[in-house]
């Protein structure tokens, strides 16, 4: 009892700070920027320079690790350096801790699955999303067409590719133009800032995704596609080519933590009864065919992109973002689930532990 409210005491003081602190040498950096009123932290959430420490940790033992490949069949992300490598948290109560290369843009990839869904549960609400997109694991590779024939919604879920195809189309805008433009300015709301285009990545893949323009056609067959199917396609190449980097993805993750309210502009970005669909469904698809034992080891609902990022959200307490391109079979990056995996573990992050909520 005395312990808790020690605990509570250091988290309100933490909380009320707004220094820079500054832990560690080299590439490190860390600010805090003034918290908003309407940042909410648990009171087991981990203090900053605890984070920094761990965070820091974390990149000198896992920077040497070589296993892993740049995705290549989007020919452009062959060619970014496989030793980037940035890690970065930002808490509900908007400090951002990092350490590495966190101010390199890379394309989001996948990870705009995420925000995608949470635009067309804002339009549309949880019950009809799932009526029309499901929310099924598909136990194969994220672009697997199989996986549409095979399951009877058609679609799997949000975040592998078909499905992140149709939530594309059934986001509502008379032209793709419209639903583009609707949707880069909702992600960079999650981010709280302007996000842009990576226009050499989405034209590198637009040359070359004539795998998804299959998927968008399957789906059109069962009455899974609620738009044209290659204009779905288009728009859907533009938003995995969005940029971020490791501290801008960290907050978007953030945002996710603070019930949908973005930490640093203190904007309602996402309503907050819609936070658990979205975490739920990272949690059971964010790393694909890797998702069970990431499930498994690490705890966290988190999602991963082929451009080297993964994003993983501790609810009410924050997010981790780390970038590394090289990746394994699954498209999931090597360094970043090891990095995770390991600041989980540290910082109790893991929600499935009685530790994650103050029980040691
Ligand atoms: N844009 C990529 C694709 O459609 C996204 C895949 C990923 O990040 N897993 O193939």
């Amino acid at each position: 009892m005395k312990a808790r409210r020690i605990v509570t005491l250091l988290s309100l003081l933490s909380a009320a700070t707004t220094q820079l602190f500054l832990l560690g040498t080299g590439d490190v950096q860390a600010q805090a920027v003034p918290k908003t009123s309407t940042a909410k932290t648990s009171p087991v959430a981990p203090q900053r320079e605890q984070i920094q420490a761990i965070i820091n940790e974390a990149y000198n033992k896992f920077k040497g690790e070589t296993r892993g490949k740049n995705a290549d069949y989007i020919p452009e992300l062959a060619k970014v350096d496989s030793k980037l490598f940035g890690i970065a948290v930002v808490s509900t109560d908007n400090h951002s801790i990092a350490v590495g290369d966190t101010k390199t843009a890379f394309s989001i990839q996948s990870i705009a699955k995420v925000f995608s869904l949470a635009l067309a549960l804002e339009e549309q609400g949880p019950e009809k999303v799932f009526e029309k997109l499901g929310s099924e694991p598909t136990g194969r590779p994220f672009n697997s067409p199989i996986a549409v024939v095979d399951m009877p919604t058609h679609t799997g879920n949000p975040l592998v590719n078909a499905g992140a195809i149709a939530t594309v189309s059934l986001i509502s805008g008379k032209t793709p133009a419209e639903k583009w433009n609707k949707i880069l300015g909702f992600y960079s709301r999650v981010a709280g800032e302007k996000l842009t285009l990576i226009d050499a990545v989405y034209k590198s893949e637009a040359a070359t995704n004539t795998g998804n323009k299959a998927l968008s056609y399957l789906l059109a067959k069962y009455d899974r596609i609620y738009a044209d199917p290659f204009e779905s396609v288009d728009v859907y190449t533009k938003e995995c080519s969005v940029g971020v980097n490791a501290v801008q993805l960290a907050r978007m993750g953030a945002t996710l933590a603070n019930d949908g309210v973005n930490p640093a502009t203190g904007e309602r970005v996402i309503k907050r009864e819609n936070i658990p669909e979205i975490l739920s469904t990272m949690m059971m698809a964010g790393l694909y065919d890797g998702s069970g034992g990431w499930s498994w080891h690490v705890g966290m609902p988190a999602k991963s992109g082929v451009g080297g990022g993964i994003v993983a959200v501790a609810p009410g307490k924050g997010a981790i973002a780390v970038f590394a391109p090289p990746l394994d079979e699954a498209g999931n990056s090597v360094k970043a689930q090891e990095v995770i995996q390991y600041v989980a573990n540290k910082l109790d992050y893991n929600i499935y532990s009685p530790a994650s909520v103050g029980l040691k």
